[in-house]
């Protein structure tokens, strides 16, 4: 299997600003934006979508949830924000690397928007 543009942010093969990292995922700003603060936070480990994860990604699934909260609150967002995880094609996953999308900003929608958008 080709390796997806996340696993080749995680090992350097492609440039891109790395906001955040520990032994678990990365945290980068989002190449089109549909918010003012559009973050991803990515586990290290390949997982291809959420519902690929197992009963030993717990602890790791709770980790990104934390890192969540971490980056809203350093991005001046916490007040109001969208967590979205899109699980497979058909709602609109287009890359299979598991990442949780981080919206907020000024401008901050509905999660019903963004799910129209
Ligand atoms: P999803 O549709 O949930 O699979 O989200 C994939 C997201 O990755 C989209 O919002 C893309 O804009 C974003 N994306 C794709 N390539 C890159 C990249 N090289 N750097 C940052 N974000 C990217």
């Amino acid at each position: 299997m080709s390796k997806t543009i996340f696993q080749k942010i995680i090992d350097r093969e492609i440039p891109s600003e790395i906001l955040y990292e520990d032994e678990f995922c990365i945290v980068i700003k989002d190449i089109a934006p549909k918010a003012p603060v559009h973050l991803l936070v990515i586990p290290k480990k390949l997982i291809t979508k959420l519902s690929e994860s197992s009963e030993e990604d717990t602890k790791l699934l709770g980790h990104l949830l934390k890192i969540v909260r971490e980056m809203a609150k350093e991005h001046g967002i916490e007040e109001a924000f969208n967590v979205i995880i899109n699980n497979g094609e058909k709602a609109g996953q287009t890359v299979f690397h598991l990442h949780i999308h981080i919206l907020g900003g000024d401008k901050v929608k509905l999660s019903s928007e963004l799910i129209t958008d």
